[in-house]
């Protein structure tokens, strides 16, 4: 502190009595030069503090008081240093004795060095003390307190051990850039995760260096580096956060942020995300494939159908639907059906040619294919054949044997349509003509065939409205017993007396009546007509009533069953349900046991059509029937000799089971000679009666009675 040595107070005063002129100048001039002084020292930030070399003091500040809280009073010029001290022990505010605080100075204040240190104080203040010699012997001290800067200081410090902390403990890999592109931070895990040595990545190593240093370790394998440092830069001076994935040769997956600070310079994180990934594409995969075969379902279908129509080159979609499935579900059970399921899979990826069509699977036992790069229909015609032939050969599981057939139906872009919905709708369309025509066949979509499904669509609508205007109508065909020549029954077959229409034959309503579920009021109809007219016959006339699967399978079938025969007062066994080989080959246990049900009632069941299914014999060791009815073309070929064969040995069979055999489109005496001496039961035809009303029936009836009586 230059001019610290002046002594105030009697300095002035003595120049002052030195004389006149100059020297009251001169005085003049001290004066003022003391009163800045003084006025320096006390606007000072610092406190402050002098002594004479005999350790008295000349001058303090204010500041130096309040910093140790002094008592202004004892504090007058003059005093001495010790007395300072023990006045600050005195009022409590040094952390040690006088003389501790003594013995440290003392060595500066002999030795006129300059030092500088701390006092801690004892409230806890920490005051930085410099000590400066004087060139008259005396020194000046400053005093500061750093108590706020020294805590600052300290939680910097232990900011700073916690950054390292987290640092070092994160999951994450990280690297600071500084503004010029240089790594300032870089952790640990970041050398774990990448698995390289600090010295690979020292501090000042920039980006493009590290992807370099990356490439060379072979840890990366394709980056390009350039684009890259440039894709970095240009996120940075938009000051935008960047992600990005890293494929790692070893087949992990780094995500790699990189975070612009507000500072200039970036952070980037490394996280390995291999099993999120993985997890994410398995979710992914999840929802585009089926669980079951692993093909893609029909989402994923969708996608592929729309990428491929994109390119705008003819292909072929074609609509698959498996038959008699539901049979494999319900001999072999749910496991083998899966099992199948997967292997007609698997069947078909191998008969498409070219990787790149898509086989999926839609759900339950439909399929669908996308064949591309086809010149011609002939090209989708040979697939279908392909797969008809490998489809339908045998699937052989732990010694069993099971069969099943396919159905397809093929749409042409862009001959039968532009878009996914119409070509998919369009193939859906012709597998459903196909599958209406018989099993086993491909069908290509025709234009003619919205047509007639919309025709079809006519005919359900109608049907619909038939049944409250009363249209339906019962028809009775007789039923002759071989042996005594007498008619034993009837069977009731179904008209639609339609007003816009005319006379429909079942034949071109039922399956309508099926699909649309009508079927199920319909048949109650029938039955309780038909139950109510054959309470009036003789006692020895049955009435056999047809009956859809549909019916049995609606639920509620046996209930219905029974209250027809309660509310007509028909005997149970004098009703005959013919089933068809759907009815046993379509549905599960739940069917047969309603059908069991109403035999223990004494209701008898017979097995229409016998002959023109699939494996009808299999059918009657599932379930036992009281009657076989043997379809009408086996009738008509009983001049053939192996068709003859064939009826002869049902019969046979009939008999030894104790099954009725009844022969169904009996029209020529050579038929129904030919089945007398066959053995044969009973025998239904337009020889014997051509489907009548009711009370036609009922004239035969009472002219037999008649015919017996007199004969
Ligand atoms: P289905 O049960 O096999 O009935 C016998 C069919 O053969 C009847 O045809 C009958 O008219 C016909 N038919 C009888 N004798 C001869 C013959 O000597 N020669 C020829 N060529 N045909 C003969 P329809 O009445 O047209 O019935 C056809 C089919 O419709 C029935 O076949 C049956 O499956 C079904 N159906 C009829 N009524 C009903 C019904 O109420 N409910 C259900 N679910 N199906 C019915
Ligand atoms: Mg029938
Ligand atoms: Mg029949």
């Amino acid at each position: 502190m230059p001019g610290a040595h002046v002594k105030t107070g009697s300095f002035a005063g003595k120049r002052r009595a030195a004389g006149v002129g100059p020297v009251r100048r001169i005085a003049e001039e001290l004066r003022a030069q003391n009163e800045r002084f003084a006025a320096a020292v006390e606007n000072m930030s610092h406190g402050l503090c002098m002594f004479d070399a005999d350790e008295r003091m000349i001058i303090c500040n204010h500041n130096y008081i309040d910093l140790f809280r002094l008592d202004a009073k004892v504090m007058k010029p003059g005093i001495r240093f010790f007395d300072i001290l023990q006045h600050s022990v005195d009022i409590g505010i040094a952390s040690q004795s006088a003389e501790e605080l003594y013995a440290v100075r003392k060595p500066y204040i002999d030795g006129a060095k300059p030092s500088t240190y701390e006092e801690a104080l004892a409230d806890g203040r920490i005051i930085v003390i410099s000590h400066r010699p004087l060139a008259s012997g005396g020194w000046v001290s400053i005093y500061e307190d750093v108590t706020v800067q020294r805590r600052a200081e300290k939680e910097l410090k232990e900011q700073h051990r916690r950054f390292d902390a987290a640092l070092a403990n994160m999951s994450q890999g990280l690297l600071m850039y500084d503004a010029g592109g240089k790594m300032i931070v870089r952790n640990q895990r970041f050398l774990e995760l990448y698995n390289v040595a600090a010295a690979d990545f020292p501090f000042g190593t920039t980006h493009r260096d590290a992807l370099k240093r990356l490439l060379e370790l072979g840890i990366y394998t394709k980056i390009d580096v350039d684009s890259e440092v440039a894709k970095t830069e240009a996120c940075l001076r938009a000051g935008q956060m960047h992600s990005t994935y890293r494929y790692l040769a070893d087949g992990r997956t780094f995500l790699v942020v990189r975070q612009p600070m507000s500072g200039g310079g970036w952070v980037v994180t490394f996280d390995d995300v291999t099993e999120r990934r993985r997890t994410e594409e398995r979710m992914t995969h999840l929802a585009h494939h089926d669980t079951l075969t692993n093909l893609p379902n029909r989402s994923m279908f969708r996608e592929k159908l729309d990428q491929a129509l994109g390119e705008a080159k003819p292909l072929a979609i074609l609509s698959l639907d498996l038959d008699r499935f539901k049979a494999v579900n319900d001999t072999f059970g749910h496991p083998a059906g899966d099992w199948l399921l997967k292997c007609v899979a698997k069947r078909l990826q191998q008969a498409v040619r070219s990787s790149k069509d898509v086989v999926a699977r839609f759900g339950g036992d439909e399929f669908a294919i996308i064949q591309s790069g086809i010149k011609s229909a002939a090209g989708a015609e040979k697939l279908a054949k392909r797969i008809v032939e490998i489809v339908g050969k045998p699937y052989r599981d732990k010694g069993r044997e099971m069969h099943v057939g396919v159905s397809l139906g093929i749409a042409l872009y862009p001959g039968d349509g532009h878009d996914a919905d119409t070509l998919l709708t369009n193939a859906d369309m012709a597998l459903y003509r196909g599958k209406s025509e018989g099993r086993n066949v491909y069908r290509f979509f025709e234009q003619g065939m919205d047509a007639l499904m919309r025709e079809r669509r006519a005919l359900e609508a109608d049907l619909e409205a038939a049944l409250s205007r009363r249209e339906f109508e019962l028809d009775f065909q007789p039923i002759l017993d071989i042996g005594s020549g007498k008619i034993v029954g009837a069977e009731a077959l179904m008209r639609w007396r339609s007003r816009s229409r005319g006379l429909v034959s079942p034949e071109n309503f039922i399956a309508a009546a099926e699909e649309t579920g009508l079927i199920v009021q319909l048949g109650d109809w029938a039955l309780r007509k038909a139950c109510n007219v054959a309470a009036n016959w003789p006692p020895e006339m049955r009435m056999a009533v047809n009956v859809s699967a549909a019916q049995i399978k609606s639920g509620g079938f046996a209930r219905s069953v029974i209250s027809a025969l309660a509310f007509s007062g028909l005997p149970a066994n004098r009703l005959e349900l013919e089933i068809t080989e759907t009815v046993m080959m379509d549905e599960s246990d739940a069917v047969l046991k309603t059908l069991s049900q109403l035999r223990g009632l004494g209701v008898r069941i017979a097995l229409d059509d016998f002959g023109t299914g699939y494996s009808s014999l299999g059918y009657l060791r599932r379930f036992p029937v009281d009657k076989i009815k043997i379809d009408r073309s086996f009738i008509r070929d009983l001049d053939k000799r192996d068709t003859a064969a064939i009826v002869r040995t049902v019969i046979r069979l009939g008999a030894e089971l104790g099954i009725t055999v009844t022969a169904e489109g009996v029209e020529t005496e050579a038929q129904l000679d030919m089945l007398r001496k066959a053995g044969c039961g009973e025998a239904q035809g337009f020889l014997i009666g051509v489907p009548a009303k009711a009370s036609d029936i009922g004239r035969l009836l009472r002219s037999q009675a008649q015919l017996r009586q007199s004969g």
